[in-house]
């Protein structure tokens, strides 16, 4: 079984072919177009990349196309993207600006392509279904949570990777075993005591905390929209909402301004004046520029408090895991995320961070309570995996 799963964003295209044979997991191709004008023709030039490279012979060699949508009114889980979802998906813009609205016109052209090919989306929320009641509120009235403003949790594919692949290497095949399973019996299967509490960083361009207690999410740090939580490259994190009528009131800015600053302007970038990339604020802050390295002290005291967060309601934890583009690759940001924790079990082995960029690997000493791990994360093959399972057993 052949699965495509699309990475849309407004400008870009990127993908990854799967292949499932024998319980034998493969990526066949991988590519990707940056900076697009013309939509249908990079899709046009996907596919015929995957022919060229031998990956295809035709387009119905696709079991499916799946794709990594964000979120939808009243659709969660792994979907079907037929009309009254992507209407779905459309009637939430207002909430993910930067996400919905590529997705929505992607998957349309996708539709109108390979009209043979099923598409089917695993939502970013789709994780965060069982997070206690509590943890999905915020204080307003009941209407505005059941028209949709409440914590709904992102990152879905990438803190479900990490769910499931920290318990296969801290040896809990039980708890692997129900993060695998979660989508299809909700969290039911059994595991062993004691309660495995990992917490899981996903740091790159958007980042968020999850806590995870035996594989399924107790909470994320990305609320209503995949804007709040941590600060990101160029987009607020979180923000109190009296900020939004207290500028419309007293600055003279638009809703529309207000809304472009809080996703374009905001995050690393509106902190630092220099960039949105962390590698260009960390130069600007080693030649003394005061907001780069205030950036940079803002980013890690901003994870060291949603970590905090996920340590009090965990009650303790025994991994706390690294993923994307920063988590992997930063020792310097690990470290001073792990700074003076080892009250609470958090010690970092400086040689082992130092040494781990991109690889699975454990960063703190021997016996450390806490286990410091760096995972990359895949969230195309969490995808391709939910896909499969979807077409295997549909929905009655
Ligand atoms: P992501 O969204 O996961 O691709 O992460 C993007 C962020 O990770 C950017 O701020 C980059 O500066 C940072 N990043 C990505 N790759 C590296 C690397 N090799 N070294 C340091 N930082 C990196």
């Amino acid at each position: 079984m052949k699965i495509l799963v699309a990475n849309l964003g407004s400008t870009s295209l990127k993908w990854r072919l799967f292949e499932f044979t024998n319980g034998v997991e493969r990526m066949l191709h991988k590519g990707g177009f940056e900076r697009v004008s013309d939509y249908p023709r990079a899709i046009e030039d996907c596919l015929g990349q995957l022919k060229a490279a031998g990956a295809i012979t035709q387009e119905s060699d696709l079991a499916a196309v799946g794709f990594k949508t964000v979120l939808a009114r009243g659709v969660n889980g792994c979907v079907r993207l037929d009309d009254p979802v992507v209407q779905a998906m459309e009637a939430f813009n207002a909430i993910a600006p930067a996400h919905n609205p590529p997705y929505v016109s992607g998957i349309r052209l996708f539709a109108q392509r390979v009209p043979e090919v099923p598409l089917v989306g695993l939502f970013e929320t789709a994780f965060y279904q069982w997070i206690p009641e509590a943890a999905t509120r915020y204080g307003v009235p009941d209407a505005w949570h059941q028209a949709g403003v409440r914590r709904w949790g992102y990152h879905g594919a990438s803190h479900k990777f990490i769910a499931e692949r920290s318990a296969e290497l801290l040896g809990r095949e039980d708890v692997a075993e129900r993060a695998r399973r979660l989508y299809q019996d909700g969290g039911t299967t059994p595991v062993r005591e004691p309660a495995l509490r990992v917490i899981s960083c996903h740091l790159g361009g958007s980042s968020s905390i999850t806590g995870i207690r035996n594989g399924v999410a107790v909470g994320n740090s990305l609320g209503l929209s995949p804007q709040s939580g941590l600060p990101h490259n160029n987009r607020v994190g979180d923000l109190d909402a009296m900020a939004v009528p207290f500028l419309l009131r007293s600055q003279g800015l638009s809703l529309e301004e207000i809304e472009k600053q809080l996703c374009r302007e905001g995050g690393l970038k509106g902190v630092s004046g220099v960039s949105n990339d962390i590698r260009d604020i960390q130069t600007a802050a080693d030649q003394g520029h005061p907001r780069a390295r205030l950036a940079l002290d803002f980013f890690v005291h901003e994870t060291r408090r949603w970590i905090g967060a996920y340590l009090a309601q965990l009650n303790g934890a025994d991994a706390l895991v690294f993923t994307a583009g920063i988590g992997e690759n930063r020792a310097e940001t690990r470290a001073a995320i792990c700074a003076e924790l080892d009250q609470l079990g958090v010690v970092l082995d400086p040689e082992r961070n130092a040494a781990t960029r991109a690889q699975e690997a454990v960063i703190s000493p021997p016996g450390a309570k806490v286990t410091v791990m760096v995972i990359p994360t895949n969230e195309e093959l969490v995808v391709a995996r939910e896909v499969k399972r979807f077409l295997e057993h549909p929905p009655a």
